[in-house]
């Protein structure tokens, strides 16, 4: 891989070096740009190289690759993920099989205790849960009501939950709302979970089982030696350039109706746009709403911090949850252990943040629809990911979607 913008790919620092131009890049050596190293742009990127054999430039602002990925090794020697803890998990065969080309896995299995009033509850909120939070005996009465109910092993959203009459089910509902849900949403969307996309609160049901890990996909895991290698591994192909430290908006330009110029010169290849799509288009329409965080790392003298790799504060803090990553990333490293707290704010685009998540409302849905549609207008465009199909998606369904689009692309050609 030849990098460029003055900075290598896998340049651990955490400043960002604005954007740069391309210097004297002669566009017309490559056939498509894609702008962005994440999940969504490399996996494209490896895809057109070595499947289509086109000759690909990969264009990311940061000063290197990975996405939200990224993960270096920090000052104590604990490999930390800088844009949050990011736990691979997949049950779609082909993403994993993919992926598994370039790396291991460690075989870690993530689990989430929420800390409510100082008393470690397992999240997802599970039988071990409603023991821990009814007592023994009551605790058994009510699995047994939920299981006559939903069916033993069965995922009930705190939505669908709180839809129940019977008063037994609704102490239920009503105990992992206000300990499990409430006071978190508040803090990660500024609003009450009623307020939000059902399918946000739904990625974490109550689930009538004994089993404590968070995610039950037959695979996961972290890849072994780090997600800025496994990315590093999937651009290291001879078809493919990166430029890390270009702010595509500097080299895009998209004024003439139809056509794309990359670099002050018109491009005919494919374009691959991974960023925000209200951005790339001046935020004709409106902004794109997302909520960012502040990830506050801290390490300490000591073995271990707390007991599991993340312990969500669903009643108490500011901030929402500690990761403590020697249990995600498997490292011995006895003395010493680094750990991250994320506290949630709104995205201010220019106030040197990150947009993470997007708001996903009927409105916000539309406005980015009204995005898209000018995509569609310039020839060979294709926004994905998720910042440019604004989409609450994990890495596997990045990957995926990465993956189709792929095959659509080269069965086009
Ligand atoms: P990104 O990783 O965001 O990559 C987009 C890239 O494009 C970025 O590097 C950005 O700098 C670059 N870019 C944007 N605009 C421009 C521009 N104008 N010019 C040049 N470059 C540009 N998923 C899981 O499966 N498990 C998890 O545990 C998990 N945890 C997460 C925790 C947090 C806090 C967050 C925010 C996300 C988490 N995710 C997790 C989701 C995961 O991060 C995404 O699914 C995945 O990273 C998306 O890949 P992407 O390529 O679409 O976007
Ligand atoms: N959530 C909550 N309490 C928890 C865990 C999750 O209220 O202990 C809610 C919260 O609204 C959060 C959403 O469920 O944004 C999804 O949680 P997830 O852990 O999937 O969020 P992510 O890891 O993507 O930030």
């Amino acid at each position: 891989v030849e990098t460029g913008g003055g900075r290598t790919a896998d340049d651990a620092g955490g400043q960002d070096v604005g954007p740069q131009n391309l210097g004297d890049t002669d566009i017309s050596a490559y056939d498509a740009v894609v702008v962005g190293a994440g999940f969504a742009g490399v996996t494209l990127a490896r895809e057109l190289a070595e499947r289509g054999g086109r000759r690909v430039l990969v264009l990311e602002q940061r000063p290197h690759i990975g996405g939200n990925a990224y993960d270096h090794v920090d000052d104590a020697g604990v490999l930390v993920h800088k844009y949050g803890p990011h736990i691979f998990h997949t049950r779609i065969d082909r993403v994993f099989d993919h992926l598994s080309r370039f790396t291991s896995w460690n075989g870690y299995s993530h689990e989430v205790l929420a800390d409510v009033h100082g008393t470690y509850l397992p999240v997802p909120f599970n039988k071990v849960s409603m023991r821990l939070a009814f007592g023994a005996e009551r605790g058994e009465q009510l699995i047994a009501k939920m299981v006559a109910r939903f069916g033993d092993g069965a995922k009930v959203s705190i939505n669908e939950l709180r839809e129940e009459a019977d008063p037994d089910l609704a102490e239920v509902a009503e105990y992992v709302y206000r300990n499990v849900f409430l006071y978190y949403t508040l803090k990660q969307w500024g609003t009450t979970p009623d307020k939000i996309d059902a399918s946000v609160t739904a990625r974490v049901p109550v689930f009538l089982s004994e089993d404590c890990r968070y995610f039950q996909d037959p695979f996961q895991g972290l890849p072994t030696d780090g997600y800025t290698e496994l990315i590093g591994r999937m651009l290291d192909h001879p078809g493919i350039t990166v430029h890390t430290g270009i702010d595509a908006r500097a080299v895009l330009d998209l004024a003439t109706p139809g056509v794309v110029k990359v670099a002050g010169q018109p491009f005919a290849g494919t374009v691959i746009y991974t960023g925000p799509l209200d951005e790339l288009f001046d935020c004709r329409f409106g902004r794109l709403p997302y909520r960012s965080l502040d990830f506050v790392f801290e390490t300490y003298e000591q073995d271990h911090f707390q007991p599991v790799g993340t312990v969500n504060y669903t009643v108490s803090e500011d901030y929402t949850r500690i990761t403590e990553f020697k249990y995600l990333t498997r490292q011995e490293l006895p003395g010493r252990t680094t750990i991250v707290r994320e506290y949630p704010k709104d995205y201010e685009p220019d106030a040197g943040m990150d947009p993470y998540y997007p708001v996903l409302d009927a409105e916000h849905l539309a406005l980015h629809g009204r995005y898209v549609a000018l995509t569609r207008e310039l020839p060979d465009f294709h926004p994905i990911g998720r910042l440019a199909e604004y989409r609450y998606y994990n890495m596997d369904a990045t990957v995926a979607n990465a993956l189709e689009l792929a095959d659509r692309l080269l069965e086009e050609n």
